[in-house]
């Protein structure tokens, strides 16, 4: 099970997310940085590696 936690971004924030599929995983998260944090993909590729970073298996 891979995990994920906005506030381990920096983000204040209580989103998290927990996913069997990281790809799933990923687009969950995706969704969320766009409706929540004003965030259009395709994000920018140090963005995409704190998120990587953070995803907890
Ligand atoms: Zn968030």
């Amino acid at each position: 099970m891979s995990s994920f936690k906005c506030k381990d971004i920096g983000m204040k924030c209580k989103f998290e997310v927990k996913d069997e599929n990281q790809d799933e995983l990923m687009s969950v998260i995706a969704l969320h940085a766009e409706k929540t944090h004003n965030m259009k993909a395709p994000f920018p590729a140090d963005m995409m590696d704190k998120v990587k970073k953070a995803i907890r298996k």
